[in-house]
């Protein structure tokens, strides 16, 4: 099952984030400055994250 929340966007704070649940995973999005990140709902964990200009780039060095 899954749903969808609008949200502000964490990263530019724009009224068009959304947040995605899917299973087990979160998923946070924006398209205006397409900021993303994907959690574990139940742990919490980064599973992958991405947002233009940040220090993000570095918590996904070690991904395939
Ligand atoms: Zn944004």
């Amino acid at each position: 099952m899954s749903r969808i929340e609008k949200i502000r966007c964490p990263n530019c704070g724009s009224q068009h984030g959304e947040r995605h649940y899917i299973d087990n995973l979160m998923r946070t999005q924006c398209v205006e400055c397409d900021y993303l990140m994907i959690t574990d709902a139940k742990t919490g964990e980064v599973v992958e994250a991405y947002a233009p200009g940040l220090y993000m780039h570095q918590l996904s060095s070690c991904s395939s």
